[in-house]
């Protein structure tokens, strides 16, 4: 793996761990919670989810979609916004023409969600 390689799939793994941070700020904003504490934890049962079952996109998939201790049905929203920024990221890396333009575009890519956020959260709490 040389070091083109290695910066995309750190570019996707970067993207899934934003995308996985998205998902907690657009569920628990809304609720007024924190987003650092409690850890994340079932909607359903309310058990506290292990960090090997909190794991971008590969924990989705290994649990079907599913809570790994209810099996209460996981909304494929979460596994969307995960992958969808993690292409996203890995997209950024491919088409920039240096580290320089690969970290300018990816942070006006999460200013641009955060901007986003803010009017899913504000819509969230008039609806
Ligand atoms: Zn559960």
């Amino acid at each position: 793996m040389n070091f083109y390689q290695l910066g995309a799939f750190m570019a996707l793994l970067w993207g899934l761990a934003l995308g996985s941070f998205v998902n907690v700020v657009w569920y628990r904003v809304p609720l007024k919670k924190s987003i650092v504490l409690p850890p994340s934890s079932c909607p359903a049962c309310g058990q506290f989810i292990k960090w090997y079952h909190n794991i971008p996109v590969l924990s989705y998939l290994l649990l079907r979609g599913k809570c790994a201790y209810c099996k209460a049905p996981i909304s494929p929203l979460y596994l969307g916004v995960e992958m969808l920024f993690g292409l996203t990221s890995l997209i950024c890396w491919l088409f920039s023409a240096n580290h320089l333009a690969y970290y300018i575009v990816l942070y006006s890519a999460v200013a641009l969600t955060i901007i986003a956020s803010g009017l899913v959260v504000r819509w969230k709490q008039r609806n």
